[in-house]
C-alpha cells in the first residue's frame, strides 16, 4: 500500500469516511464533493492505481457490488437517473490515484452536461476501428 494513498487510509480508518458498504475487498462511501447528493464512491480494498490494475476476478465482484450499491443511491437521492464514472491516469481527470467508480444520482433538470462530441473526418472512423481491433 503506497504511503500516502488518501484512499488507503480511509480503508484503514486513518481518515474518516461517510461509509455505505464495506465487506472483505470493496469498500463504498460518499464522496466529499458530491456532483449531486449522495453521490458514492465504490473501491476496492487492494490497492490499484487504474481500473486496468485492478485483477479481473475482483473486477467482476467489484461491479457487481457497483449495481448493487448504485441502486440503492438512485432510490435514496429520489433520482430519476445515475451515472457511473472511472476516470483513468491524470490525463483523463484522475486525481485519486485508487481505482473508483463514481456513482452520480441524476435528476432532471440538475444542469450536468456530458463531454462535447466531435466528429471524424472523412476515413478516420474506420482507422480507429482498425486501430482499436488491432490493440483486442
Ligand atoms: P477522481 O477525480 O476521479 O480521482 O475523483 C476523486 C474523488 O475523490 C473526488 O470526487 C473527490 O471529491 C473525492 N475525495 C477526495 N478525498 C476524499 C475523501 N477524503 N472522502 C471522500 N471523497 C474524497
Ligand atoms: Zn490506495
Amino acid at each position: 500500500m503506497p504511503e500516502n494513498c488518501i484512499f488507503c487510509k480511509i480503508i484503514e480508518g486513518n481518515i474518516p469516511s461517510s461509509k455505505v458498504y464495506e465487506d472483505d475487498k470493496v469498500l463504498a462511501f460518499l464522496d466529499i464533493g458530491p456532483v449531486n447528493k449522495g453521490h458514492t464512491l465504490v473501491i476496492p480494498k487492494l490497492h490499484c492505481e487504474t481500473l486496468f490494475d485492478v485483477p479481473d476476478e475482483l473486477l467482476q465482484y467489484l461491479i457487481t457490488k457497483v449495481k448493487k450499491i448504485a441502486n440503492a443511491v438512485m432510490k435514496a437521492a429520489d433520482a430519476g437517473g445515475l451515472n457511473i464514472g472511472v476516470s483513468n491516469y491524470p490525463t483523463a481527470g484522475q486525481v485519486v490515484p485508487h481505482a473508483h467508480f463514481h456513482l452520480m444520482p441524476r435528476h432532471a433538470g440538475d444542469g450536468l452536461r456530458h463531454w462535447p462530441q466531435g466528429r471524424y473526418a472523412e476515413g478516420e472512423m474506420e482507422e480507429f476501428r482498425k486501430k482499436i481491433i488491432d490493440e483486442l
